[in-house]
């Protein structure tokens, strides 16, 4: 790409940045999105996805028509919202890198992949190169559990497969793998009674929790198996044998048998603990989203990988222990997968992109496309 393009594409990446979006309250960047597209032509369409995930926006789905016959239709996936708001944002750019002062996220996770896909399509339109049916895909509320996503309506949607743009670097790695997870949200009952007067009467849940707890497997299980206690809270003074206790816990594994496996573990633990001590387990289960598994035989895959050798380019294709829009897309049948764009050190207040990076995202999506129309 040109110096003058780069110019164009980091003030595209930063003015998205700019815009402020924790989840749920992604308005104003969809809007301005919104604006950009339909300046490009685009049909630009809002599904009902506020209401269902509680929020002041919608999902996007934007189409650009064909302008040659044949070619498999295709779209490309980015999420509006950031893991965290961050307003007063104060971007650096210095020698090729766009961070923020530290005080806040830079929100390249997604901005970098959504800017990627934004700029490769203006070059389309302005340049009139050719393509099939190419539709973006924009979701609300990724950060949260991929309410967005899931809340997406299918009926918007007229592709055969897709790209995700969201996960870090080298730009054009492929996410082969990731697990099922599963979410425990665990109730342990006692009894409560005074500890001083007649702490016989009572059943701690402190205590039920902790002998639970000792004999958890946690952590890394094995190579496709983790699991984690992440939040507990109970108990109100110390002369109250403790009657009740809240925990959150998770488990996730590339193979779902072996997760089924944790996840009972856990629960019998659970159960085992507040049976021996006469209290109660309560324990709720959501499966957190689908686990998914791709190999160089699908054709989102496919296309990736040739897109990068026509561009000289190399980068892995790996598992990995999080998921993505993806996973919901691949679940509800739209065949896809998560590509690698510029965002680095996400979730962090040191987040970063290479302003390097970001051009090659926006080179790999008009490969892509080129690689598309090919397979007519
Ligand atoms: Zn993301
Ligand atoms: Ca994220």
């Amino acid at each position: 790409m040109t110096e003058l393009q780069n110019d164009r594409l980091v003030e595209l990446f930063t003015t998205l940045c700019s815009i402020n979006s924790p989840p749920r309250q992604e308005r104003a960047v969809v809007e301005y999105v919104k604006g950009f597209l339909r300046g490009l032509g685009l049909e630009v369409r809002e599904d009902n996805a506020a209401e269902v995930v509680a929020g002041d926006a919608n999902n996007l789905v934007a189409t650009l028509t064909a302008n040659i016959t044949g070619a498999p239709k295709i779209f490309f996936s980015a999420h509006f919202d950031t893991v965290e708001p961050n307003p007063n944002l104060k971007i650096i750019i210095q020698d090729g890198v766009i961070k923020t002062d530290g005080s806040t996220i830079l929100g390249a996770d997604d901005k970098a992949g959504m800017s990627a896909i934004l700029e490769a399509i203006r070059i389309i339109v302005e340049n009139n190169l050719p393509h099939g049916q190419i539709q973006l895909i924009f979701t609300v509320c990724e950060e949260i559990g991929l309410k967005g996503a899931r809340a997406l309506d299918l009926s918007l949607v007229d592709s055969d497969f897709g790209f995700v743009y969201d996960t870090g670097p080298p730009v054009g790695t492929v996410i082969t793998q990731t697990p099922n997870h599963d979410r425990l949200m665990v109730h342990l009952l006692g009894k409560p009674a005074h500890a001083g007067v007649e702490p016989e009467k009572g059943i701690n849940a402190i205590q039920i929790a902790a002998h639970a707890i000792s004999q958890m497997k946690l952590g890394r299980i094995d190579a496709e198996t983790t699991a984690n206690i992440g939040v507990i809270h109970g108990g109100q003074a110390t002369n109250i044998v403790c009657p009740e206790v809240f925990l959150e816990a998770e488990a996730r594994s590339l193979d779902r048998a072996k997760l089924d496996a944790q996840v009972g573990h856990m629960i019998h633990l659970f159960e085992h603990a507040a049976h021996l001590y006469g209290g109660e387990a309560i324990i709720e289960i959501e499966r957190h989203y689908e686990g998914y598994t791709l190999t160089e035989q699908d054709v989102p895959v496919q296309v990736v990988r040739r897109a990068l050798k026509r561009l000289g380019l190399d980068a892995p294709m790996r598992p990995t222990g999080g998921g993505s829009d993806a996973n919901v897309f691949i679940a509800r049948g739209l065949p896809c997968c998560v590509v690698g764009t510029a965002h680095q050190k996400i979730h962090t207040h040191e987040e970063f992109v290479l302003i390097e990076d970001l051009a090659k995202s926006v080179d790999l999506t008009l490969a892509i496309i080129k690689e598309v129309t090919e397979m007519r």
